[in-house]
C-alpha cells in the first residue's frame, strides 16, 4: 500500500520550495511514479525582466525524476502568454514547443516537460500528474472506466488514450471544465492528474486517489495475478551450473547480432516466484503495460504492480 509521507514538522520555504518537496516524496514511491516519469507544477507570481509582476506556471523539466528534483529542474512560464493557447484548435508538438519556449521566464531553466499544457490550462494552484500503478490498472483494462465509475461515481473525469500534447492537455481542461464535481483525472493507459489549493492537498488527493484504487484491486482480484506455481525452483548449486552452460550461448547470440549489450541475472525472491508461475511466459513477452487491455474481473487475474513497474512511457 503507497503510504502518506508529509510531515508537517518538514521546513519548507515558499511554493516553489514546496513543489520541490512534494515532487520528492511522490518519486521516492515507484508505485506512485516510474524513474522519470510523472511531473509537478505550482502556479506563482513572480517578477519579470522588467520588475514587474506576472503570472507564472513552474513546472518540471524534461527527464528530470520527481524523486532527486531540486528547484533548478522547474521552469518557470508566463501564465498570460500560455492562456491565449485555448483559443487554438489544435497545435503540433513542434509549434507548442516553439511557442511554451517564448515563455519562458529564464532562458537558462530546463526545457519544459512535453505536458506542461496539460498542468496550465488546468485552473488550480497546484498540480501532480503520476503514474501509478494501482491507477494504470484500472486504466489499462478494456472495462476500465465502468470500473472507474463504480468505485469513484462521478468525481472524476476519464479521458482516452491520446499521446501527451496540445490535444490532449486541452481535452483535460474542458472535460473538467464541464464536470462540476470533477476532483481528478484518469488518462486512459496513461496515468492521473490531481490538483489542490496547496501543495499538501494536492498530495493528500493524489495518495488517497491511489490508495482507494489499490484498496479496490486487492478486495477484487482474490486469485494470484501471475497464476498458480506450475514449476519448483531448483537449488543454487543446479542453477549456477545451468548458468554456466547457458551465458556462454546467450553471449554467442549476442555477438551474432553485433550489438553491444550487457547481460545481467536476478534470482530475487520476486523474479523466481514470477518466473515459477503458470502466466510468465505470456506476461514476460507483453511489453509496455501502456500498450495491452485486461479485464477486471471480480475474482479473476487482474494485472498486477510487478509488471507494471517494469515498463512504462514516461511522459
Ligand atoms: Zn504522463
Amino acid at each position: 500500500m503507497v503510504n502518506h509521507l508529509w510531515k508537517n514538522s518538514t521546513n519548507v520555504k515558499g511554493e516553489l520550495d514546496a513543489l520541490v518537496y512534494r515532487s520528492n516524496l511522490l518519486g521516492f514511491d515507484r508505485s506512485v511514479c516510474n524513474y522519470g516519469g510523472g511531473n509537478t507544477s505550482v502556479k506563482t507570481k513572480e517578477l519579470d525582466f522588467n520588475g514587474k509582476e506576472v503570472d507564472v506556471i513552474w513546472v518540471k523539466g524534461s527527464g528530470a525524476d520527481l524523486a532527486d528534483a531540486q528547484q533548478k529542474h522547474f521552469t518557470a512560464l508566463r501564465m498570460q502568454d500560455i492562456t491565449l493557447l485555448k483559443e487554438r484548435e489544435t497545435m503540433s508538438d513542434e509549434q507548442m514547443v516553439n511557442y511554451l519556449t517564448n515563455c519562458k521566464m529564464d532562458h537558462s531553466h530546463p526545457r519544459f516537460s512535453i505536458e506542461t499544457l496539460l498542468h496550465a490550462f488546468l485552473p488550480f494552484k497546484h498540480v501532480d500528474h503520476t503514474h501509478p500503478d494501482s491507477i494504470i490498472s484500472i486504466c489499462c483494462a478494456d472495462n476500465g472506466e465502468e470500473v472507474a465509475t463504480e468505485l469513484f461515481g462521478d468525481r472524476y473525469v476519464w479521458v482516452p488514450y491520446i499521446r501527451p500534447g496540445f490535444d490532449l492537455s486541452k481535452m483535460i481542461w474542458e472535460k473538467v471544465a464541464a464536470n462540476r464535481n470533477a476532483e481528478f483525472v484518469l488518462m486512459e493507459k496513461h496515468g492521473l492528474v490531481t490538483w489542490g489549493e496547496s501543495a499538501k492537498e494536492c498530495y493528500d488527493q493524489t495518495i488517497a486517489v491511489i490508495q482507494k484504487a489499490e484498496i479496490f484491486l486487492e478486495r477484487e482480484t482474490s486469485s494470484h495475478p501471475f497464476g498458480d506455481v506450475v514449476v519448483n525452483s531448483i537449488s543454487d548449486d543446479e542453477r549456477n551450473e545451468m548458468l554456466q552452460a547457458i551465458l556462454p550461448v546467450v553471449r554467442g547470440c549476442v555477438k551474432e547480432n553485433k550489438r553491444n549489450l550487457i547481460v545481467t541475472h536476478d534470482e530475487s525472491e520476486e523474479v523466481l516466484d514470477f518466473v515459477n508461475r503458470e502466466r510468465a511466459p505470456l506476461l514476460s513477452q507483453i511489453g509496455a503495460a501502456c500498450l495491452i487491455t485486461l479485464s477486471i474481473q471480480r475474482g479473476h487475474h487482474c494485472l498486477s504492480n510487478g509488471i507494471l513497474q517494469q515498463k512504462r512511457c514516461r511522459n
